[in-house]
Order: C-alpha cells, then sequence, then structure tokens
C-alpha cells in the first residue's frame, strides 16, 4: 500500500480532498496532518472581523472533507522531516512514514526584533490565533471606551483590509474614536497595486481617521509603545502583525531545495527541486515561474496538485503547471465597498463587495461548507 501524506489543510489541499472524495485512490493510503480541524478561510476573515460573517460561514471542515475523502485525519503539526527515512515529524510525537508528501502549510507570521510585551502582539498567522485573540482585543478597547491606540504593522493587501474592517466593526460599536495606525517599510501602501487603487485607499483611510506611517518598521513592541527603525516609538496599546508571508523554518531546515527566503522551491509539476518525492503548493512554495503570495494562486494550485499526485501513485506522467500570469485582487473596505484590481486595471463600488462575497461563499461552497 503507497502512503502518501498531505501537511498542512490549504487552499490547495481543500481541492486534493475534494478531488479524492470524487474519486478515490486504489491501493493508497492518505493522511492529512493539520494543527486544526478546520480551515480559516481568510479572504473572508477581514468581513468576520468587521461583523459581516460568523466564524463558521469562514470555516471549512477538515474532519468532514476527510471523511468523504476517506483521509485519516492527524490533528498536529509537521515539525520536520527525515527526508532519508521518508518520515514527518509531528508535533504530538508521532512519525509519520510516507511514500509521497505534499506540503501546503501556509506561510508563518514574519517576527519582530523584540518583543517585551507579548500578550501586546497579535499575529495575524496563525489564522486560529488571531481568531481566538481578537474578540479578547475588541473587549479592551470597549473597556477603554475607544481611547485606545492600535497599531497595524504592515501595509499590504491583509494589513490594509485588517485596517478597514477593525475600523468599520468599532465605528459600529460607537468606539469610532480609537486611534488606528498602519506602519509599513514600503515607500507606499499596497505596493504592486495600480496606482488609482493605492491613491483611492489611502484617500478612504485618510477620510476614516486611519495613520499610515509609510517607510518605516516596527522594530520593538513594548507594553505602551512600539519603536520604529528610525529609532521614534509610537503609542500604542496592541500591535496587530500583518507583516506578510514569511517561510516557515522547518522544510528548509529538513534539507529540501528552498529559495533565499526559505521557501520550498518546485518545478512546473510542483515537485520539489531536490526531493521528487516532495510536492508543493500554496504560500509554501517558491514556483518555478515566480508568483506573489496570495491565496488566488494558492487556489489555481490546487488541481493541477491533485492531478500530479494521483499520477505519481499511480505511475502515471505528470503534467507541468504554469500559474497565470494576472490574479483579481478583491480588498473590502468594510463598508459594504471592495476595490478591484486587475493587472494594471482598478475600480471600485459596492458592486466589487457584493462580487467578492459571491466569489468567496461560492469557493466555501464547493467544499461543503
Ligand atoms: C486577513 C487576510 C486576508 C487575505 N485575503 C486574501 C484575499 O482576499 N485574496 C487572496 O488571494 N489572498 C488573501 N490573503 C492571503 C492568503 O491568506 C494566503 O495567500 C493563503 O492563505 C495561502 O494559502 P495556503 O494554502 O498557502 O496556506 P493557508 O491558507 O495558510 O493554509 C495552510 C494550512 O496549513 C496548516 N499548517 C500550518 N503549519 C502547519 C504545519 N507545520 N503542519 C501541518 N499543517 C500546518 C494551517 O493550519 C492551515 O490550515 C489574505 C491573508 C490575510 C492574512
Amino acid at each position: 500500500m503507497t502512503r502518501l501524506l498531505l501537511v498542512g489543510g490549504g487552499h490547495a489541499h481543500v481541492h486534493v480532498l475534494a478531488a479524492l472524495a470524487a474519486n478515490r485512490l486504489a491501493a493508497t493510503e492518505v493522511v492529512l496532518l493539520s494543527p486544526y480541524s478546520r480551515q480559516i478561510y481568510s479572504g473572508m476573515l477581514p468581513g468576520w472581523i468587521a461583523g459581516r460573517y460568523a466564524i463558521e460561514e469562514c470555516a471549512l471542515s477538515l474532519d468532514a472533507l476527510t471523511r468523504r475523502a476517506g483521509v485519516r485525519f492527524v490533528e498536529s503539526s509537521c515539525t520536520g522531516l527525515d527526508l532519508a527515512a521518508q518520515q514527518a515529524r509531528c508535533s504530538n510525537g508521532d512519525l509519520i512514514q510516507f511514500d509521497y508528501a505534499s506540503i501546503d502549510s501556509g506561510p508563518a507570521a514574519r517576527p519582530l526584533e523584540s518583543v517585551d510585551c507579548a500578550g501586546q502582539v497579535l499575529p495575524v498567522r496563525p489564522i486560529e490565533g488571531l481568531v481566538a485573540a481578537w474578540p479578547g482585543l475588541l473587549q479592551r478597547v470597549r473597556q477603554s471606551g475607544g481611547e485606545f491606540r492600535l497599531a497595524i504593522v504592515g501595509d499590504g493587501a491583509a494589513a490594509t483590509e485588517l485596517a478597514f474592517a477593525i475600523h468599520a466593526r468599532l465605528v459600529a460599536e460607537g468606539l469610532g474614536q480609537a486611534r488606528l495606525t498602519l506602519i509599513g517599510g514600503n515607500s507606499t501602501l499596497l505596493a504592486g497595486f495600480p496606482f488609482l487603487l493605492r491613491r483611492q485607499a489611502a484617500r478612504l483611510l485618510a477620510g476614516r481617521g486611519i495613520a499610515h506611517r509609510a517607510g518605516r518598521v516596527v522594530v520593538a513592541v513594548h507594553q505602551d509603545h512600539v519603536q520604529l527603525d528610525d529609532g521614534s516609538q509610537l503609542a500604542a496599546d496592541a500591535a496587530l502583525l500583518a507583516t506578510g508571508a514569511a517561510a516557515p523554518a522547518w522544510p528548509a531546515a529538513s534539507g529540501l531545495a528552498a529559495d533565499a527566503g526559505g521557501f520550498i522551491r518546485v518545478g512546473p509539476t510542483l515537485q520539489s527541486l531536490s526531493h521528487p518525492f516532495v510536492f508543493a503548493a500554496g504560500d509554501v512554495a517558491a514556483y518555478a515561474d515566480a508568483r506573489p503570495k496570495s491565496g488566488v494562486f494558492a487556489v489555481r494550485a490546487g488541481p493541477p496538485l491533485a492531478a500530479n499526485l494521483r499520477a505519481i501513485c499511480t505511475g502515471q506522467a505528470l503534467q507541468p503547471w504554469r500559474p497565470q500570469r494576472r490574479a483579481l485582487y478583491l480588498l473590502s473596505t468594510g463598508d459594504g465597498h471592495a476595490l478591484a484590481a486587475w493587472g494594471g486595471f482598478s475600480a471600485s463600488g459596492a458592486w466589487a463587495w457584493r462580487w467578492k462575497d459571491r466569489i468567496d461563499r461560492r469557493f466555501m461552497a464547493q467544499f461543503g461548507a
């Protein structure tokens, strides 16, 4: 019996599970290793924070998906691979032997240089950690009567969407006087997005009183302030870390070929360049054709990954995959509107939010949510 190990229940692997549910693999035991029995869909997370969705609407049940697919579910994290022995080490102490492994375990939070007050810091990843911590943060803002200062560390799409979402939620609760500040190392908000979208996002932030400190990196978080790389300080009662995707340490430490950032280098068939019995997809992978870290590309990798895992387990030829060049980005602004970007084009409106809502709900419905 061949054993295929799926590490992580990310966007590509939920597609693999759905494909297995539709057409099981003969003579293969498939195991899913994931620290949580559900997968929170990050695209809907800002909507949950803004109060538009219940958390159940944003969660896929990995339990149910694995049951339907006839896959054994192990609720634990992978801490490393022994590539010579073809074994995965788990945080619960188990060792899982595999013939083939596929890794879709997502990015890790980018750590700060120094944190002397861990209780003040909310990393966006793991997302389950943010889901657990957000009600406590909201409660602290309520108790302050709105006299609260939140530093949002990051200036990309996730940080900006979260800033809009948090602001919308606080306004809805009558706490609109809380001070939100986005702090990012880039010279501009939403670097890489079309100019008109960046300008509109900046205007919307300013119109809502959300401050933005560009070109500055937060190096430390203290009890009542964050420290920036130019030595200045910003008063803050808490810091939300949304600094973009960093690679988890364990894949490169296990000996998988990785790029300079520690992301697993894969060829067009999604096989590791150093160990072809290991596949990787989603944010943890460095594709042959480099693409931005984004849920869109993780979702798109699902069908080719499912097909190639089936092919390798059944001795068929693997097919190359070339990710699309462009992706549609829809950033909700927390008020029932969204900003849309496709390549160099951008637009906005309530229609864009309705479009995003429909796409996200359709994605969830595919997997039985
Ligand atoms: C607030 C927010 C909003 C976003 N909105 C969008 C958006 O609208 N559109 C978009 O394209 N992108 C969006 N992104 C980016 C998007 O979340 C990521 O690009 C996407 O999640 C990457 O998917 P993935 O499959 O690689 O990993 P993930 O979705 O992170 O899934 C990884 C899975 O692996 C599990 N895992 C982690 N470590 C281990 C381990 N060691 N062992 C076993 N399992 C493990 C995790 O629990 C998780 O279930 C957003 C990000 C954030 C934070």
